[in-house]
Formats: C-alpha cells, sequence, structure tokens
C-alpha cells in the first residue's frame, strides 16, 4: 500500500484535528490545549511523547522497523501557534478565543504532522528515528524555536537534520517552493531615539530641533541601501513610526523613529546597521542634537542547507511530479524562527503552495486549505522514509 493510500484514509480525521485547532486558537507560550490535543493524539498512535520544551513545545519519538537500532534520525518541525487578531472568517469552525486566530496556517502545519506521525508509527517503513517536533511561538518575535533549542531540543534528541514547511498562498496546489539557500530574511526593529534641546517655535535659536533632525534622519537613511550596499546584496529598510512633539508652538526635546532592517545574511546585515548608525550620527550633528540606535534583533535570516534543498525537491517530485516545483516564486522578506534550527542542523524550509484563491496570510479571512493536509502529509511521510531508507 503506498504512502497516498494510507494517508488518504487519515483525510476526514485530519480535517477534524485542523478545524478543533482552528477553533481553538492560542498564542505564543500559551498553547497550553493545542500541546495537550497534540499529546493525546500522538499517545494514541503509540509514539514516545516529550513535552516541556519552550515552554508547550513538544517532541515526538519514532523508531522505525529496526527498533531504532540505525543512528540515523531526522526532525520534521511545525509550528502550533496562533495570532493575536480577530477573525473576519465567519467559519463554522472560527475562532472561540477572542482576539486570537489561526490566520497563518500553523492550524494546517501541526495537523500535517500528526498526519504523517499516525502514518510513520504505523508502518515504520525506516530505520532510525523521526523525531516530530511541534514547536510553540513562532509569531511575533517569541522565537519558540529558539525556547526548544535552550531546552535541549538537539543535546537531548540525536537529531540529524531538520525540515520544516509552511504554506503559501499564491502559489498553486501541488507545487513546492524549496529554495536552494536563501529563503527569508533575518529581521531586526530598530528604535532611533533624536534628543535636542527644546524650547519657543518662534525662537529657534535658542533650540536644537529634532523635528529638523529626524527628518535629516529618515532622508539620510534612504541612502544607505541605495547607494552604500553592493546592488548584487539584499537588504530593506523601512521606517515606519515617528513620534514628537505636543503642541503647535513648542519644539519637543525628543523624536523617536521605529523601524525594520530585513536582510539576507549576516554579513549584510552588520554592515546595513553600521551605516545606518553612521548616517543618522551624521545627520543630527548638523543641528547639534544627540542619537542613540537601539537594535532590538530578530529572527536571523532563513537559509537552506543547498544539498538538502536539492534532496527535498527530489523527494517532492518523486512524489507529485516533475513539474510540482516552482522555480518562480522569488525568496521573501519576511521572516522565520526555523532559520535558529537551521542555524544548529542542516536541512531545508520549504513552501507548500497553498493556492491562487487563498487569502494571503495574516489576514482576518485567512483560512488554512484544507486540500494541502494530505500533499503535507505525504512529503513528511516520503521524506523521512526516504532520508532513513
Ligand atoms: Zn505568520
Ligand atoms: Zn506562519
Amino acid at each position: 500500500m503506498t504512502i497516498r493510500k494510507h494517508i488518504k484514509d487519515f483525510i476526514p480525521e485530519m480535517n477534524e484535528w485542523r478545524h478543533y485547532i482552528h477553533e481553538n486558537p492560542e498564542i505564543a507560550y500559551e498553547e497550553h490545549n493545542t500541546s495537550d490535543f497534540i499529546a493525546a493524539k500522538l499517545t494514541e498512535f503509540n509514539i514516545e511523547v516529550h513535552r516541556g520544551l519552550g515552554g508547550t513545545g513538544i517532541v515526538g519519538v519514532i523508531h522505525g522497523k529496526d527498533n531504532g537500532a540505525s543512528k540515523k534520525s531526522l526532525g520534521i518541525r511545525a509550528d502550533i501557534d496562533a495570532l493575536p487578531m480577530t477573525e473576519k472568517t465567519n467559519l463554522t469552525y472560527s475562532s472561540k478565543n477572542d482576539g486570537k486566530m489561526h490566520a497563518c496556517g500553523h492550524d494546517g502545519h501541526t495537523t500535517m504532522l500528526l498526519g504523517a506521525a499516525k502514518y510513520l508509527s504505523k508502518t515504520k517503513n525506516f530505520l532510525g528515528t523521526v523525531y516530530c517536533i511541534f514547536q510553540p511561538a513562532e509569531e511575533g518575535g517569541n522565537a519558540g524555536a529558539k525556547s526548544m533549542i535552550k531546552d535541549g531540543l538537539f543535546s537531548k534528541f540525536n537529531i540529524d537534520s531538520v525540515w520544516g514547511i509552511h504554506n503559501w498562498p499564491g502559489v498553486p496546489v501541488g507545487q513546492a517552493v524549496i529554495h536552494e539557500g536563501f529563503a527569508m530574511a533575518g529581521g531586526d526593529i530598530i528604535v532611533i531615539t533624536i534628543e535636542g534641546k527644546g524650547g519657543h517655535a518662534a525662537q529657534p535659536q535658542f533650540s536644537n530641533d529634532p523635528i529638523v533632525s529626524a527628518g535629516l534622519t529618515i532622508t539620510a537613511l534612504q541612502s544607505c541601501i541605495s547607494r552604500q550596499l553592493n546592488p548584487f546584496d539584499q537588504s530593506v529598510l523601512s521606517l515606519t513610526k515617528i513620534e514628537g512633539g505636543s503642541a503647535f508652538n513648542v519644539i519637543p526635546d525628543k523624536v523617536t523613529i521605529g523601524g525594520t532592517l530585513r536582510s539576507t545574511n549576516t554579513d549584510t546585515r552588520n554592515d546595513m546597521l553600521e551605516k545606518i548608525k553612521h548616517a543618522a550620527q551624521g545627520a543630527c550633528a548638523i543641528n547639534n542634537c544627540s542619537v542613540n540606535i537601539e537594535v532590538r534583533p530578530g529572527y536571523p535570516s532563513t537559509i537552506n542547507d543547498k544539498k538538502s534543498a536539492k534532496f527535498a525537491s527530489i523527494v517532492f517530485e518523486n512524489s507529485f511530479g516533475i513539474n510540482s516545483i516552482n522555480k518562480e516564486e522569488k525568496p521573501t522578506m519576511t521572516s522565520e524562527d526555523f532559520s535558529y534550527m537551521l542555524h544548529e542542523k542542516p536541512g531545508a524550509y520549504i513552501w507548500l503552495g497553498a493556492g491562487e484563491k487563498s487569502e494571503k496570510l495574516h489576514s482576518a479571512h485567512y483560512d488554512f486549505n484544507d486540500e494541502l493536509l494530505p500533499i503535507g502529509a505525504e512529503y513528511w511521510a516520503s521524506l523521512a522514509e526516504k532520508t532513513l531508507e
């Protein structure tokens, strides 16, 4: 019996699990009910369950037909958290938790991994060990992946490689995007505080106007990427917040500017941060304001191991046909905390086409496309069996 036939039998229950998780969304590190649900399912499938990694994270351990005698292994990961936003889908299984919603499809990711886990535990058609990693807190810079690593994901478990999936609206169902190298950006938050000397709007000669410095700084920062970065490297700087002043006739003491820097690798990131500091200091020096730049580090860039990405493409094409790898879709400047796992172990993070009609991720009208459940589960199962032949 093929993997596809086995998984086909699970489709009705996978749909049920997905809708249950969708209906009961929980945000970063609060995924207690979701975690209980996953643990109960894994136990029902006779899978060894380890809880408490990164708080609500879970590792399910499945030994193959050699009972794990072969030391080979792989880790397959799903993120389990929802977003702090209000759902507007009107689905029968809409969120029951006010202000919380599965708008990124992590309900689907969790379900695909549960489906694969059920299959792998039932058939054990591999040598070595499969680690099913259910990770909390992917969203919002909370870095559940980092927390799981800190709690021993790679020291307690002998995981050779790590693999991830994200559903991807806009790419046709049945296709995958697998980047050989850079896939998603690293992102840092930048807070620029400009301090001058406030005073009467009509007597600027007694002040150092931080509003003018803020204007000069914003303009100066536009040259960092357009004029100072090698055109063959990529980075994005968006200034998205500005605060300062309280009256029409008072020059304020302070202005803050906030934004985000996205970059494709650590060298570019560090280089751009230096250039941003230098440009801001220069701009603020013009009228004697001081400037402080706080960098709140975000997720590093997600870079697939080339060999693993090639292997993932072969596995996917073997299952879904030679035209199933979408080579059109470009990498993105959004970030993903699976990057922390890829920093520790080789592996690849793939995007699974969610269809042209799917609402975009993080939309209040988004719903995970259930057609992907058997596709993702089959890919996971094939990847495990091919890796652990
Ligand atoms: Zn998201
Ligand atoms: Zn997501």
